[in-house]
C-alpha cells in the first residue's frame, strides 16, 4: 500500500477572504467573507502534501504553517499576485469573495457630505478565476458559487461559461457560509458531482481537496490540463 499523500509536491494557489474596493482614503466596499473555508483548504491541501500558497484578501487568521501567504487589499491586487504566482500552479483553488465591481475613481481626499442622496459609478472587475482557466497552460481550476437561489443550476452554468474544471456551490443567506464555523458543498465537474453534508469547515475542505485530487489525477491520466 502507498504512503504517499493524494497531492505529494503538488503546487496549489489558494485565494480567500474578501477583497476591499477603495472608496477614498478611509472607506471601502466589501462583503462579510471571513476567509475561514478558505484559510482550511489551504491547510487540507498542505496536509495533503501540496506546496501550498495563499492569496488572502484582508482577514485576521493566522497562517496555517507551512503556507505561504501573500496578503492583498483590491481584487486588482489579488489578480496581480494570481498573476505573478500562476507559472508555478498546478491547481487553482478560488475560494475569495471577489467583489465584482469597483468604484470607477478613488477619491484622493475623504469624500465630505453633500446631498441626501448620492451615487456611486462602479466598473467592473477582472474575473481572476475565468482568466486563470483561459490561460495557456491552465492550472486544474476550482472556482466557488455561492449562491442565494438555484444553487446548482446556476453552478454548472458557471462550470461551463467560465470553463473550469470544478466548482464547488454553497448556498449562502442570512446564517448560511459566510462567516459561519460550517458549511455545506455540491461540487460539480464535467461529468460528475458530490454532495458534502453540512460539517465544520476544516473537515469539509478536507473531503474538497480529497475530491480535487481525484479529479486532479484522472485529468493528468487522461491526458487533460492539470
Ligand atoms: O461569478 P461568481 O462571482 O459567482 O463566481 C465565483 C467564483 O469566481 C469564485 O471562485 C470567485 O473566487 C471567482 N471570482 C473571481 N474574480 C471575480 C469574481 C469571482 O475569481 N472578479
Amino acid at each position: 500500500m502507498s504512503t504517499i499523500e493524494p497531492l505529494n509536491e503538488v503546487r496549489v494557489l489558494v485565494t480567500a477572504g474578501p477583497t476591499r474596493e477603495a472608496l477614498d482614503p478611509v472607506r471601502y466596499l466589501s462583503n462579510r467573507s471571513s476567509g475561514k473555508m478558505g484559510f482550511a483548504v489551504a491547510r487540507a491541501a498542505r496536509d495533503a502534501g501540496a506546496r501550498v500558497t495563499l492569496v488572502s484578501g484582508p482577514v485576521t487568521r493566522k497562517t496555517p504553517r507551512g503556507v505561504w501567504r501573500v496578503n492583498v487589499e483590491s481584487a486588482d491586487d489579488m489578480h496581480g499576485a494570481v498573476q505573478e504566482y500562476l507559472p508555478d500552479t498546478d491547481i487553482f483553488i478560488s475560494v475569495a469573495a471577489v467583489a465584482d465591481y469597483r468604484p470607477e475613481d478613488i477619491a484622493a481626499n475623504k469624500i465630505k457630505k453633500a446631498g441626501e442622496t448620492m451615487q456611486l459609478n462602479l466598473i467592473r472587475n477582472p474575473d481572476i478565476l475565468a482568466q486563470v482557466a483561459a490561460s495557456e497552460n491552465a492550472p486544474f481550476t476550482v472556482g466557488f458559487a455561492a449562491e442565494t437561489e438555484n444553487v446548482i443550476e446556476n453552478a454548472r452554468a458557471k462550470l461551463f461559461h467560465k470553463n473550469v474544471d470544478m466548482i464547488a456551490a454553497n448556498r449562502v443567506g442570512a446564517d448560511q457560509a459566510f462567516d459561519q464555523d460550517t458549511n455545506a458543498l455540491t461540487v460539480l465537474w464535467s461529468d460528475g458531482e458530490l454532495d458534502l453534508p453540512p460539517q465544520a469547515k476544516p473537515e469539509l475542505a478536507k473531503a474538497l481537496v480529497e475530491c480535487i485530487a481525484r479529479q486532479f489525477r484522472a485529468n493528468r491520466i487522461k491526458g487533460g490540463r492539470g
